[in-house]
């Protein structure tokens, strides 16, 4: 298949690597040319331009850019498509994105692969990155059922596992299991920065361990996803925080009153509702 890619970023370059070693022939536009060329030379496309011109000979375009520059992309993509082109995205919130998309009239589906890193850039692609992750597709009634499943079908061959559902939806549960965490562990390396005795401070960036690593991860990751997914998710985002606030404040509440009993079940709770996530009790 011809295969394009706008943004060859961490997530564009990813995808370029995999669909190349699957036998895709891979056209990439990159906003710098050096982004391109070293794309090119990373083996994460046969071709790079700065020119959308290059893509009117695919048969599936994946717009890889930043959230705010998708519909943009897509805007100026139009005039390069031919009819059946299909196109999709990467953004990591899907109701801002596709009601804009489908107005457009193009044959779009929605998608969100559920994998990255801290680090962003053509150089942080790598292969393998969407291997066991979800791949969420986020069809409308009216999107043709073939373009959901090309997109699919891309997606299982990258060894992901897909899942479709409605962009509401999709948003809805990624601020709970995404975009909040960003916030959190944002909020935790800033609370850590709060302890105003300089010595206390810098013992504990010495000792901090596997826990603080884990958790501290995607808080100090690319600011410019945890901005777009605060912007774009704006009102599901908020309803998240406002129930961890409240999370936060019962936990408050048990220590306050030394009700240890109340802790530990509480924490028992967690323990086992942990275990109800995909990834299961053992990571
Ligand atoms: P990234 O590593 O920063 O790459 C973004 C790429 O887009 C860069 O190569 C950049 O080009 C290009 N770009 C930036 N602004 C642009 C613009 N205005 N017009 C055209 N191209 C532009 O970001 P990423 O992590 O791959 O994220 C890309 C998309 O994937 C985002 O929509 C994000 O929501 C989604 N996503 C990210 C993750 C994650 O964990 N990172 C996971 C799932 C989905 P230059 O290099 O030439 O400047």
């Amino acid at each position: 298949m011809r295969i394009g890619i706008v943004g060859l970023g961490l997530i564009g370059g990813s995808l370029g690597l995999d669909l190349r070693q699957l036998g895709h022939q891979v056209f990439g536009v990159a906003r710098r040319s050096s982004t391109g060329d070293r794309a090119v030379v990373r083996g994460a496309v046969d071709a790079a331009s700065c020119d959308l011109k290059l893509l009117s000979p695919t048969e599936v375009i994946y717009i890889c850019t930043p959230i705010a520059a998708i519909v943009p992309t897509l805007e100026e993509l139009l005039p390069h498509l031919q009819a059946e082109t299909i196109i999709t995205d990467v953004g990591s919130v899907k109701v801002a994105v596709v009601e804009q998309a489908t107005a457009l009239g193009v044959n779009f589906v929605g998608g969100h692969p559920m994998a990255g890193t801290a680090q962003q850039g053509i150089e942080a692609a790598m292969s393998g990155l969407f291997c066991h992750a979800p791949y969420v597709l986020t069809p409308m009634a009216d999107t043709p059922r073939a373009t959901t499943e090309t997109v699919a079908e891309l997606a299982r061959a990258l060894g992901a596992i897909v899942y479709t559902c409605t962009p509401q939806a999709h948003d809805r549960a990624v601020a709970r299991i995404s975009h909040l965490p960003v916030m959190v562990s944002a909020a935790l390396i800033d609370s850590c920065f709060r302890e105003e005795e300089g010595t206390v401070l810098e013992l504990a960036q010495r000792l901090a361990s596997s826990g603080f690593r884990d958790t501290s991860r995607v808080g100090g990751g690319n600011p410019e996803l945890g901005t777009m997914m605060a912007r774009y998710n704006r009102r599901a985002l908020l309803q998240t925080l406002a129930d961890y606030r409240q999370s936060i404040a019962e936990i408050c509440d048990y220590i306050e009153r030394e009700d240890w009993q109340a802790l530990e079940a509480h924490l028992e709770t967690m323990n086992e509702k942990r275990s109800r996530f995909g990834f299961g009790r053992s990571n």
